[in-house]
Formats: structure tokens, C-alpha cells, sequence
């Protein structure tokens, strides 16, 4: 679920729709969770395999740990990237704004960070534009990533959330044990899919979302 305080726009031709923020938005703030309604297509299903389907799953979802496609039900999945992104994918399942964001600014993230399958060519218009994300820019950038999160999350507890009541309690139980203590932070290399094997440490978390999420297959 993206941030209440958001809509959808129409950007350009080359780009299509955007999100942009229709208020003050501050740091630290979730930009998007994955709630109990999205939909999960499993990798292993056939709507996965459907060539119809796949080009639309690869357009608008992003692939979590477990290599299954999430499709947001709202406007979420129209979010662009960009190579100097107002919010970032966390490990606890949620976007973070690691800037304030005014009415009218772009929500924006970074593409590195969805599990893409195949390289996406960048026009973002930055100077830092990296020109192509990959899907090995977890393993090139998490530390960097992780650095801005963690930065962004001490301002967590400050700002208003509207998306807490969407959170799942494990997931917020393990995130406000980090901001308490500073110990036992969640990497956001823990999103990365690694293969079927997955991260242990993500299992019971995940378990706790896929049982209330919608399980969509053509199976
Ligand atoms: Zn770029």
C-alpha cells in the first residue's frame, strides 16, 4: 500500500505514469508497505509463466526474498526509478523517505533494490545516473543503502505513519527492537532473492505475510 497522501500522474509518453506526494511528506516516513492485500504470484505458478502475464508482472511488480512476484493492488506499482530516490526499500518489508518530500515531488526508488530479472536501462536525467540497473546492484550498493535506511529510520518514531496499522506485528516487533536497542538490524540485502534457499532469518517473517496474503495462480 503506498502512502495515503500520494496520486497518480501522468509524467510524459517515454515514462507514463508517476506518483507524486500531495503533501509534505517527511523523512523517515513509510512511503509503501507490503500489506495483507497485496497479490503474490507464486514464481513457480503458471500465471508466472504466462507470456501474456509475464511482461505486466515484470512491468509493475517487484520479486521479494522468495522470488515471488508482489503486484501492488493500488497505485504503488506505478512508482518510477531513480538514481537520487527520495524513499528505499528497507529490510522490514517497507519504503522509507530518506528526504523530506514536498507536495508535488516524485515518489520515487530504486530499481537495484526490486530483484529485477533482466538489466532496465535508466534515463533518470541525474548526474549520478547509473545508466542500467542490475540485479547485482544489491550486492553492489547494500552497503550504501543501508547506511541511508538506517539514517532514515531514527526519525521513524518522530513522524507521523499513516501505513502502521498495514504493518505485520512480526515485522514491526523486529523494527522497533532495532531502533530501541541498535542491535539485530535487518539488511536490506535480506530482500535480495538469493535462489530457492532464501534467508533464514527472513522465513517466519515472510510466513507470517504470505498466510495473509492473496495467493494468486492460474494453477
Ligand atoms: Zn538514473
Amino acid at each position: 500500500m503506498i502512502h495515503p497522501e500520494t496520486k497518480l500522474k501522468w509524467v510524459s509518453t517515454e515514462i507514463g505514469y508517476g506518483v507524486f506526494a500531495t503533501q509534505h511528506i517527511p523523512k523517515g516516513t513509510a512511503i509503501y508497505v507490503r500489506d495483507a492485500l497485496e497479490i503474490v504470484v507464486s514464481k513457480n505458478s503458471g500465471l508466472a509463466q504466462s507470456p501474456v502475464y509475464k511482461d505486466i508482472l515484470t512491468k509493475y511488480s517487484y520479486i521479494d526474498a522468495k522470488g515471488d512476484y508482489i503486484l501492488s493492488w493500488d497505485h504503488g506499482r506505478f512508482v518510477n526509478h531513480c538514481c537520487h530516490p527520495n524513499t528505499i526499500t528497507t529490510g522490514y518489508g517497507f519504503e522509507i523517505a530518506i528526504r523530506d518530500i514536498a507536495p508535488g515531488d516524485e515518489i520515487t526508488d530504486d530499481y537495484g533494490l526490486l530483484n529485477i530479472e533482466e538489466d532496465i536501462p535508466l534515463s533518470c536525467g541525474k548526474n549520478n545516473c547509473r545508466g542500467m540497473a542490475r540485479a547485482r546492484d544489491f550486492d553492489t550498493y547494500a552497503a550504501h543503502w543501508d547506511s541511508v535506511v538506517r539514517q532514515a529510520l531514527t526519525h521513524f518514531n518522530q513522524v507521523e505513519q499513516p501505513l502502521l496499522p498495514f504493518f505485520e506485528a512480526k515485522i514491526l516487533d523486529a523494527l522497533q527492537h532495532y531502533l530501541r536497542t541498535g542491535s539485530d538490524y535487518l539488511s536490506v540485502h535480506t530482500q535480495k532473492y538469493d535462489g530457492p534457499e532464501g534467508h533464514p532469518k527472513m522465513d517466519s517473517l515472510y510466513a507470517a505475510m504470505s498466510s495473509r496474503g492473496l495467493e494468486a495462480s492460474l494453477d
